[in-house]
Order: structure tokens, then sequence, then C-alpha cells
């Protein structure tokens, strides 16, 4: 007996499935279903998201629609792992909160902040809505205040994010602790840091036109490390600060500059292009009741990315107050909702390869 609809027919696929075979050397969901003669709850959500929704076995399967067996692994599992966001999310009275309209409360909340913020500016001085430079930056709100309501921010999905792993570990039937086996978490890191089960077994994402090309694959590794370089950049301005008393704005050829301008070019290339691939992708891959939440996430990666760079560019000018307001406003709303929407994908799939590499002895190779 299982939870959901999904998770029943999450149980008869993968029954299916391990009678057949013929997939195994596509990814890690099928050596890990091998491992197992009968799938609880906790399985199937540990082979969801080992799931990169590739495509691959769809089109290879040859029990696919039209067929009567009606195999369709990529959707199956991406309902189940949409529905696994929500089951393991903290506090569990917000998990349903973001399913359908994402995008429209991760805006408001933007919106309400950067409002706050100019609030907050406007009657802190007359000179605020002329052209700010230099030390000028944090007259619109000072650094302490800025700092305390973006690290209760962080904070607070911090703790959200591993609260919601850590039930995801125990669901999932993990023995250990991942730091207990370094190997296990060696493996994960480089599968994880390559995308390496989001290439359709070698030959790419499959596409609108059933062929195999890798294009998801490069939005992916543009947004993954374009968040990173974001986040480096955050994290050297408060060295600067904090360390050494340089306040922001910087230069353009300093580090955080640098970083965050790097960064913000990979989040405007990566989720646009995925936002493109994700309205082209063929429909029989969809699971279309969770578009929203997939559109939301990337959406709000985009708005981060594109007011960071505007903020930028036009730093020196009268638009500053706003930009910085709105670009401050969206990261907020960001980490906020990171918990509770699409963001959380990337986090259960590290862990699953965690997993996956533990189950498989530290050696994560398939094929
Ligand atoms: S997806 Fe189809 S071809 Fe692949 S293992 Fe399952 S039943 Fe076999
Ligand atoms: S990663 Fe690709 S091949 Fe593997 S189960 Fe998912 S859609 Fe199928």
């Amino acid at each position: 007996m299982h939870a959901t609809e999904a998770l029943a027919e999450a149980d008869r696929l993968m029954t299916l499935c391990n009678s057949c075979r013929y997939c195994e050397g596509l990814c890690a969901v099928f050596p890990a279903m091998e491992m197992r003669r009968e799938f609880a709850d906790g399985d199937l959500n540990y082979l969801a998201n080992l799931c990169h929704s590739c495509g691959a076995c769809y089109y290879d399967c040859q029990f696919s629609p039209p067929h009567e067996f009606n195999i369709n692994v990529p959707v199956v599992l991406a309902k189940v792992r949409a529905d696994s966001y929500a089951s393991y999310a903290w506090p569990a009275s917000f998990s349903g909160l973001f399913e359908r309209n994402g995008l429209t409360i991760s805006i408001a909340l933007a919106v309400s902040v950067a409002a706050f913020i100019l609030l907050f500016g406007a009657v802190s001085g007359p000179s605020f809505f002329s052209a700010q430079t230099g030390a000028l930056f944090y007259r619109i709100m000072p650094h302490q205040v800025m700092a305390a309501l973006f690290s209760l921010a962080f904070i607070y999905a911090v703790v959200a994010l591993v609260m919601g792993v850590r039930k995801f570990w125990r669901n999932i039937g993990a023995p250990s602790g991942p730091l207990q086996e370094p190997s296990s978490l060696w493996q994960a890191i480089k599968d994880a840091g390559k995308l390496r089960y989001l290439d359709g077994g070698g030959s790419g994402c499959v596409n609108e036109d059933e062929q195999a090309k890798d294009l998801r694959k490069h939005y992916h590794h543009a947004t993954f490390y374009g968040f990173l370089l974001c986040f480096a950049a955050t994290c050297v301005g408060t060295i600067y600060h904090y360390a050494f008393g340089w306040e922001a704005p910087y230069a353009w050829y300093d580090l955080p500059v640098l970083l965050g301008t790097l960064g913000g070019i990979g989040l405007i290339v990566g989720p646009a292009g995925l936002l493109a691939a994700k309205f082209r992708r063929a429909r029989e891959l969809q699971d279309e009741a969770r578009f929203g939440m997939d559109v939301g996430f990337i959406a709000m990666l985009l708005l981060t990315s594109v007011t960071g760079i505007l903020l930028l560019l036009l730093r020196e000018t009268a638009a500053m107050n706003l930009l910085l307001a709105l670009h401050l406003g969206v990261v907020f709303a960001l980490f906020v909702t990171m918990p509770y929407g699409k963001f959380v994908h990337g986090i259960y799939r590290f862990v699953a390869l965690v997993r996956y590499a533990q189950e498989r002895g530290g050696e994560a190779a398939h094929g």
C-alpha cells in the first residue's frame, strides 16, 4: 500500500522494469532499482530523486504509450519527486504552499521586501532619489540592517533544508551519515559536479524532436556554477567588509564584482536556456501539474541575475536605489522560498547520489 497514486504507479513501473532491465546502462536509477525486489515509498522516493528526467528511457522503451503497459518512467518519477519535496518539507504545514503558485508568491514577497527597503531609504534622507555613488550604497539601508535581514533569511533556509534532508535520508533507508563514508561523498560530489546522469546514457538529453542533444545539461551547468559564483561573490564581499573594512560598492576589477559578474552571466544564460527548453520539451515528458513550480523557480533565478547585472551597470545613476531594493527583494524571496520549491531538487539528488555511491560501495559506476 502506497501513500499516493504516483507512488503506486512508480511501484508498478519499477516492478516491470525490474523484469525487463533493458535500460540498465542509461543512468543510476536502473542499477539502484535492480538492488531491490520490492519498492517501499522510501525506495521510490530515492529512485525518483536519482532520475534526472533526461527522457532516454521513454524513447528506448518498447512498452511506452501507446503500448498497453503505458510505461513512462520520466514523468512518473517526476511526479513522485515533486511530491517528495512536499512530504519532506519543514515545517510540514508549509509543504504545499508553493506547489501551484510559487512564482506569484515569490514575486509578491520580492516586491514587498523591495517596497520595505525603499520605504526605509525614503525616510532616511532627502537625497534618496538622486544619483548615488560610492559609500552612499548603504544610505538606502545600513549594512547591519541589511546583513541581519539576509542572515535571518539565509539561516532559515539552511535550517529548513537540513531538516528536510534529514527526513529524506532516514526515509530512503540510508544506514549511516554521509560523512561517515568519505569515498561515497566524494563520488557523489564528482557525479553531481559533472551532472553525470543528465546525459541519457552518454548520448545526451532527449529533446522535442526525439534527438539526443545535451543542451539541458549545459544550461544546468551554467545555472549551477553561476549560482555558486554568485554565492562566492557574496562570501568574499562579506570577508572584505568585516575582515578589511572595505565597503561596497567595489570597482569592476575587485573579486566580488568579477565573481558576481561571471556568476550573473551564468545565471542568465542557464535559466534562460532552461526556460526555453522547458517550453520546447515534448509534452509526453512533462509533468504538467508541476509546470508552474518549475517555471517559477527558473524565473526567480533569472530575475536575481538580471536585477544584479542591471544594478552593476546602473549603480552610478539615480536608478540605483530602485534596482538595489528590487535585487535585494528578489534575493530575499529566493532564499525564503528555497526549501519549498524546485531548488531542493539539486539537494535531494545529491543526497540520493551519496546513497547510491554507498550502495555501490563508493563506486557509482554504471553500464
Ligand atoms: S523503461 Fe521500458 S525498456 Fe526500459 S527497463 Fe523499463 S520496461 Fe524496460
Ligand atoms: S535519468 Fe533518464 S534514463 Fe534514467 S530514469 Fe530518468 S529519464 Fe530515464
